[in-house]
């Protein structure tokens, strides 16, 4: 059921369950403004998730009516899928981050999307039996979308969502995806963060869209450790005060990876992505969290190539071996 609860005067933590293994709920936070508000992300959709944001929204006062700007942290389904439901039911605007193909690409066109991404595990390794049966699952599976993203403004470093907790400015923060933005309220120091800190540590980065996520998130993660931040309000879990230490964790478990990725590749003289990941994730490794870790895995791979440490060998499906 959708949860709400007042986190700061003026400042409402709307907490949507989610139907996925390891992550229960999202985060959407509403802001007030003027005699309405600004809502910061809103949900997947599918059966029923319009009543939880609603309950949510009554629990602390407030109505779907009340929502005068939609602002999105970033294009996961988790943050932006009920946009065009609540554009349609409020006639609101949609602010997100240009760089949105990485889930445009795949409601556009979820065919095209699925053989790219079979085509992508088959080359990381991934045997033909597993492969076939994990696309199985993925057919006719819903979108998590009420409609295509239709932004009426760029979501941009400039652009001010105004509030009357005051001036949110918008930092870019990709890794965690391209589109992905965080924003701060530096007089009340307050960051709404996104997934790209979250309270609790995990990491994911789009693979595909950029030439190296785990370098841009390291530089992104630079980019907010030096904010004056008392509270940060992130896209999943609780608020938390303490943005330098998660910073830093986050920090460390990258490099943990980065470390575990390089050993194991060491230790085989030369492996595919799949071959890693029982060395990289061990026990955490479940069908339900395959295709997942595989997807980091390649991108700490691509990383470490950026870096010097690991190289391409010319094989299909793809080998790799330390530099
Ligand atoms: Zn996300
Ligand atoms: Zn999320």
């Amino acid at each position: 059921m959708g949860r709400g609860e007042r986190v700061l005067p003026g400042v409402w933590r709307l907490r949507l369950p989610l139907p996925w293994p390891g992550v229960p709920h999202c985060n959407a936070w509403a802001l007030a403004a003027g005699d309405g508000i600004v809502l910061v992300d809103c949900g997947m959709d599918e059966p029923g998730s319009m009543r939880h944001l609603e309950r949510a929204l009554e629990q602390v006062g407030l109505r779907l009516e009340h929502v005068r700007l939609l602002v999105c942290t970033h294009a996961h389904i988790d943050h932006c899928g009920q946009a065009a439901a609540i554009q349609a039911r409020t006639g609101c605007e949609l602010w997100i981050h240009p760089r949105h193909e990485h889930l445009t690409a795949l409601s556009d066109d979820p065919e095209a999307a699925l053989a790219r991404r079979i085509e992508v595990a088959r080359q990381s390794g991934v045997p033909a039996a597993p492969l076939s049966e994990w696309a199985e699952g993925r057919r006719g599976e819903s979108s998590g979308m009420s409609g295509p993203l239709e932004p009426a403004r760029d979501l941009v470093p400039g652009v001010v969502v105004e509030t009357d907790l005051g001036p949110w400015s918008v930092i870019e923060t990709p890794g965690h995806a391209p589109s992905h933005v965080v924003l701060h309220q530096p007089e009340r120091r307050l960051l709404i963060s996104g997934d790209h800190v979250l309270g609790r540590i995990s990491l994911y980065f789009d693979h595909g869209y950029t030439p190296d996520p785990v370098g841009e998130f390291l530089e992104s993660l630079d980019r907010v450790a030096g904010l004056d931040v008392r509270l940060t309000l992130s896209g999943h879990g609780r608020p938390f005060t303490d943005l330098p230490g998660h910073v830093e964790g986050n920090r460390a478990l990258v490099r943990e990876r980065l470390d575990a990725v390089q050993a194991a590749l060491g230790a085989r003289g030369e492996a595919t992505a799949f071959d890693l990941l029982p060395e990289i994730y061990g026990e955490k490794l479940m069908p339900a969290t395959a295709a997942w870790l595989l997807t980091k895995t390649l991108c700490y791979l691509e990383h470490l190539e950026v870096r010097g440490g690991v190289r391409r060998l010319q094989t299909d499906p793809q080998r790799w071996a330390a530099a």
